[in-house]
C-alpha cells in the first residue's frame, strides 16, 4: 500500500433510506488532520462509535439535506458536544468550541426546522427556549453564490472553513425541497463528487468530469415516476470514462442483485468501512480484497 493521501473519504454508512444492512450514509471526511462529517443519519451516532471516532473528534459537519437518513443524528451530536467534556476538550456550554456547519443556506433553514423542537431549550443561565444552531455549532456563511435557478434560493454557495473548500449546489431530489450535491476541492484544480439525493444530471457529470477524481452518486435499481434518486438506468447511460469514476452509494439491499451488471459496467460500489483517497480516486485495499 503507497503512502496514506491527505483527503481521505470513509464510508460509515453506504446505505439508502430504508436499508437494514449497509446503515444509513454518514461518512468521514479527513482534510489531514481534520475530520468533517457528510451528512449524518439516523445510525450515524452508533457507526461513529464502532468506528472508534468520538463527536469530539469531529471539526466539522457538512448537510446536503434534510431527510431522516441524512440529518437525524444530529440532535446526538449538538447534544454530546454542548454538554459534555473530553479529554482536553471542553463542553460547548463551557466556552469548548462548536463544531463548525456547513451548508447551504435553504438547507440550513429546514435544518433548524427539524431540531429546534429539541435544541431551542438550553439550560440556565441562558434564558429559555433561546437556543439556535449556533448555540451548538459554528455555522459557516456562503463567501460566494450564485443567483437561484429553478427554485427560490440560490443555485450554488460556496464555502471555506479551515482545511475545506466545497461548492454546495442545488440537485433535483424531492421538488420543491432545498437538496444539494457537494463539490469538495482537493488540490491541484481537481474536485470530488458528492451527490447527497439527487436524480441523475448527466450533463453537469460529463462537463465535471475532466477535473473530477471521483464522483459518489446515490444509486436506486427500482424504476417508479417521479424518481427522486440516481435511477440506475440513468446511471448506466453515462459515457465510460465517467462510469470508471463513479462510486454508486445510498444503495438499497437489493443491491448484490445488481452488483455484478453494475461492477461490468465500470461501477465501483460503496460498501461501510470503505475509504477513498479523494486525490486520486482510489479506494485503499482492505483485508477482504
Ligand atoms: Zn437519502
Ligand atoms: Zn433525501
Amino acid at each position: 500500500m503507497g503512502e496514506a493521501s491527505n483527503i481521505t473519504l470513509q464510508f460509515l454508512g453506504a446505505g439508502g433510506a430504508f436499508t437494514r444492512i449497509y446503515g444509513t450514509t454518514c461518512s468521514v471526511l479527513s482534510l489531514g488532520d481534520e475530520r468533517w462529517l457528510i451528512d449524518c443519519g439516523r445510525q450515524a451516532p452508533d457507526q461513529l462509535h464502532a468506528a472508534g471516532i468520538a463527536w469530539h473528534d469531529i471539526f466539522g459537519q457538512l448537510v446536503t439535506h434534510v431527510h431522516g437518513d441524512h440529518t437525524y443524528g444530529l440532535e446526538d451530536f449538538a447534544f454530546s458536544r454542548f454538554f459534555f467534556a473530553k479529554g482536553e476538550m471542553g463542553a460547548v456550554r463551557e466556552g469548548g468550541p462548536r463544531p463548525k456547519l456547513v451548508c447551504h443556506s435553504a438547507v440550513e433553514e429546514e435544518l433548524w426546522e427539524s431540531l429546534r423542537s429539541s435544541l431551542r431549550y438550553v439550560p440556565p443561565p441562558l434564558p429559555p427556549k433561546s437556543g439556535t444552531l449556533d448555540t451548538y455549532f459554528e455555522t459557516v456563511a456562503a463567501y460566494a453564490s450564485e443567483p437561484p435557478a429553478d427554485n427560490p434560493w440560490h443555485h450554488a454557495e460556496s464555502f471555506r472553513a479551515g482545511a475545506l473548500t466545497v461548492h454546495a449546489t442545488e440537485t433535483e431530489h424531492v421538488p420543491g425541497k432545498p437538496s444539494t450535491a457537494l463539490t469538495i476541492e482537493v488540490g491541484d484544480g481537481k474536485v470530488a463528487w458528492w451527490s447527497g439525493d439527487s436524480t441523475v444530471d448527466a450533463e453537469a457529470l460529463v462537463a465535471l468530469e475532466p477535473r473530477t477524481t471521483v464522483f459518489f452518486h446515490d444509486c436506486t435499481f427500482v424504476e417508479y415516476p417521479g424518481q427522486v434518486h440516481g435511477s440506475f438506468a440513468a446511471l448506466e447511460k453515462l459515457p465510460e470514462v465517467v462510469r470508471r469514476k463513479l462510486v454508486l452509494m445510498h444503495h438499497e439491499d437489493d443491491l448484490q442483485d445488481h452488483r455484478v451488471r453494475a461492477e461490468a459496467l465500470g461501477f465501483r460500489v460503496a460498501l461501510p468501512g470503505q475509504r477513498f483517497d479523494l486525490t486520486t480516486g482510489q479506494r485503499e485495499p482492505t483485508l477482504a480484497d
